[in-house]
């Protein structure tokens, strides 16, 4: 008898676990990979596996966007500017397959109720999905009053952020209050053994990291809790994030669709590659759905973009065509983000692994897409879409 969501043998593919193992058959089922290997048997017919031949495509781990405004961001110019939430089919064209949800500048109109209900939403409709507590302000958004109770007893909740520094838009944190945040992460993480990370908005601010290093400095939390985020927004704090990446923490680029007085995410990390960064010590998000304003010195916004989840694999593809490998730039959007993020199963191909697959063709564009075992994109087209998507529209 058919199951609605039968197993499936991928077959010749050329397998990135993100390092390359060659032409290999891979057995998803139950949501997982349940086999590997150069040439797994021909499945007996009882069992109703789909055989689906991927010669000639590359067969790599579905992406981690570990910063999306899943309910939408913005806001930063009126109610007319929040910005509306993504579709599912945003997310699985660009071949991401978890994604992990926050508030940003808007901490009062959009609460941590919404964002938790809208990332159980993405979960039903088949992504994988998770969330930070907490928004740009000081104090913080919560759902239970508390961050250490967000993190310890609310299931998607992994993390607090993004918490505001350097920004005009920030609360102008302390070092005491960022410290304290801090702990309240790291501990809550201790207990849940979820992420417990603070992951930081970064602004334009001449004080780029300055709040970072001497949180480093003062106290004894981890390294590992501590994660800026668009720290290509200017070439001084980029280099600023170079330097940090000795102190062991980890940073996270963001694929802004242009530069402006920054890098774009690709020349960041060519960069990063180029000074024998740690390439471990890199991530990339996408900002997909949040606001990308651009201020003048009063603070008025004078133009605004929206993050889109595809500029997360833009940037994959333009790393491509400077001639970086896949496997050396595949954990920076993968195995990277699901260790900072503690997302076990999560990031790379491997038996027992969760059967979050991507196939990309010779142009590098995504092909196909499941997400823990089922179809998303057959043939760079959706299957399966979320809600409110009307298939038609696609
Ligand atoms: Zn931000």
């Amino acid at each position: 008898m058919r199951t609605t969501n039968p197993m499936i043998v991928l077959r010749h593919g050329e397998v990135y676990d993100p390092s390359p193992v060659g032409s290999c058959d891979l057995l998803l089922g139950g949501g997982k990979i349940l086999a590997m290997g150069p040439k797994l048997p021909t499945m007996p017919s009882e069992l109703s596996v789909e055989e689906v031949d991927v010669t000639g495509l590359k067969v790599i781990p579905g992406l981690i966007d570990a910063h999306v405004h899943v309910t939408g961001g913005g806001g930063e110019s009126g109610f007319s500017t929040r910005v509306p939430r993504a579709a599912l089919s945003e997310f699985t064209r660009a071949g991401i397959t978890s994604v992990v949800g926050l508030l940003g500048a808007d901490g009062t109109t959009r609460t941590i109720r919404d964002l938790v209900a809208t990332t159980m939403g993405l979960r039903e409709e088949g992504l994988s999905a998770w969330c930070y507590t907490g928004s740009y302000q000081i104090p913080v958004p919560t759902l239970t009053g508390s961050v250490r109770d967000d993190i310890v007893y609310v299931d998607p909740i992994i993390g607090v952020g993004e918490v505001a520094i350097s920004d005009h838009r920030s609360s102008q944190p302390t070092l005491d209050e960022i410290l304290r945040l801090a702990s309240e992460a790291y501990t809550a993480g201790m207990i849940s053994q979820k992420a417990g990370v603070l992951h930081f908005h970064l602004g334009d601010g001449e004080r780029g990291l300055e709040l970072i290093r001497q949180a480093l400095k003062q106290a004894e939390i981890p390294t590992r809790v501590y994660h800026p985020t668009h720290v290509n927004r200017q070439v001084r704090l980029f280099e600023e994030a170079m330097t940090l990446a000795d102190q062991g923490v980890t940073v996270d680029v963001t694929a802004f669709p242009d530069a402006d007085e920054g890098l774009m995410a690709h020349d960041a990390i060519h960069q990063w590659i180029d000074n024998k960064r740690p390439i471990e010590q890199i991530t990339c998000s996408s900002d997909g759905a949040g606001c990308l304003p651009t201020f003048d010195d009063q603070g008025n916004m004078v133009a605004m973009g929206v993050g889109d989840p595809i500029s997360l694999t833009h940037t994959l593809q333009q790393l491509l065509e400077l001639g970086h490998a896949l496997e050396t730039i595949l954990p920076i959007f993968t195995t990277n983000v699901a260790r900072v993020m503690r997302l076990s199963g999560k990031g790379q191909l491997q038996t027992s692994a969760h059967a979050d697959v991507v196939c990309l063709d010779q142009n590098n564009q995504v092909h196909h897409v499941l997400c823990n075992g089922k179809w998303m994109i057959r043939h760079g087209e959706p299957v399966h879409v979320g809600t409110f998507e009307r298939k038609e529209q696609l």
